[in-house]
């Protein structure tokens, strides 16, 4: 027989196993129930699709329709099967001035944000924040530091031309530190925001030296060759680190494009400038993004942008909007081919990602199109944009049929 003080011992232990194994059994169905939402929502990345979409409808500065708006496009982006949306949060008219904005944080930005992520959380839609990158219109910015500012071969600061008659071609120069810190300061205010799965830089790059081929007639531009008026940056600290490197005042070279060293130079500026934001979005343990022109060769050449040396990224979005390069429809997949490749050979850390633009991918073709990209290695596929899906008839349909057969593939 067992005493009181045993019996009472025991009756503990069994107390106190059963609430034990009771506790456990909450805490496995409570793991079990978090897996299988994971499984629900883990995306198979080789067929994910994105995409981009204006944030001028979130904008608190604009008519209260956006909420229905908003409800519409993350409803529609959900029934037709895009996974993710990267939303343009700063594009070329911020409205930031000099009066209110002392300290450069980007209200606007994180307000745009903000008004969609309940959108995204509902759809389960991965949101990710689409910014203008060395192309930086903000007035405030503009009028503290001008010197900031990029320069072309004639000497002008690209704050007193209208290059292209574009109010917004604006750019800064990516060899300031000051300008990367400034750039550094506007990721991170965007990535440590809960619920942001990724900051993705758009613009990153120089202006047109020469724009896409097909946009030259529209333009009204002759662009046989590089022009000084169009070649940048020959800003005071650019031309001094050259010289410092070479000897050489890239001011006085007859041919730019010829001096092989004064075009690395410019290629290596941006490499580095992007690399180090990556790095920045990294920190707040974020997806680190960017769009670039279509194909490596035709991005260095009229944008001195040499993407596959942005190793640090985790995706690259080459913008291959065909058509603008007056290009055939299997160019899709001989770009994205080339930007595979060399992607492999520098080692980056990432990968590539199509994009498509909707005018130039007729309702009835987008799987020969998606098809392209695949064949050329692209991971997943991206539409520019939702606006252009929402607005041509039956895109919407067509799309959703299209994203059910690739995913099947
Ligand atoms: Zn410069």
């Amino acid at each position: 027989m067992l005493d009181i003080k045993s019996r009472a011992i025991l009756s503990k232990k069994s107390i106190f196993m059963k609430q034990f194994s009771k506790s456990m059994g909450i805490i496995l169905l409570f793991i079990l129930i978090i897996s299988i939402s994971c499984k629900k929502q883990k995306v198979n990345e080789d067929t994910k699709v994105w995409a981009w979409f204006s944030g001028s409808l979130a904008s608190t500065q604009t008519d209260s329709a956006s909420d229905e708006q908003l409800e519409h496009y993350f409803a529609k982006a959900k029934e037709t099967g895009i996974d993710a949306i990267i939303l343009e949060v700063h594009g070329g008219y911020p409205k930031a001035d000099s009066a209110d904005t002392a300290d450069f944080v980007d209200y606007e930005a994180i307000d745009i944000i903000n008004k969609t992520l309940p959108y995204a959380k509902k759809y389960g839609i991965e949101l990710h924040a689409w910014i203008w990158t060395t192309n930086r219109c903000e007035k405030n910015l503009r009028a503290a530091h001008p010197e900031w500012y990029q320069v072309n071969a004639e000497g002008n600061s690209c704050l007193d031309i209208k290059l292209y008659n574009r109010e917004h071609y604006r750019w800064l120069c990516p060899s300031r530190p000051e300008a990367l810190e400034y750039l550094k300061n506007r990721v991170a205010e965007l990535a440590k925001i809960d619920g942001i799965a990724g900051v993705h830089l758009d613009f990153i790059r120089y202006p047109d030296a020469i724009l896409p081929y097909g946009l030259h007639k529209s333009r009204g531009v002759v662009q046989d060759k590089v022009y000084p008026l169009w070649d940048h940056c020959y800003c005071d600290v650019c031309r001094a680190n050259f010289k410092t490197q070479t000897g050489i005042d890239p001011m006085t070279l007859t041919d730019p494009t010829e001096n092989a060293e004064w075009m690395q130079y410019r290629w290596d500026a941006i490499t580095k400038l992007t690399n180090a934001l990556a790095e920045e979005i990294h920190r707040y343990g974020k997806v680190a993004s960017a769009a670039v022109f279509a194909s490596p060769a035709e991005s260095r050449k009229l944008v001195r942008q040499d993407w596959t040396s942005f190793t640090e990224l985790d995706i690259i979005f080459p913008m291959i909007y065909h058509k603008f390069y007056d290009a055939e429809d299997a160019w899709i997949e001989t770009a994205t081919r080339e930007g595979v490749e060399e992607m492999t050979a520098n080692k980056s850390k990432g990968y590539l990602c199509s994009g498509l633009f909707v005018g130039h991918v007729p309702a009835d073709r987008i799987d020969e199109m998606i098809t392209y990209a695949k064949k050329g290695g692209s991971k997943g596929i991206c539409f520019f944009s939702l606006e252009g899906v929402n607005k041509t008839p039956n895109y919407w349909e067509k799309l959703k049929e299209s994203i059910a057969k690739y995913r099947k593939q």
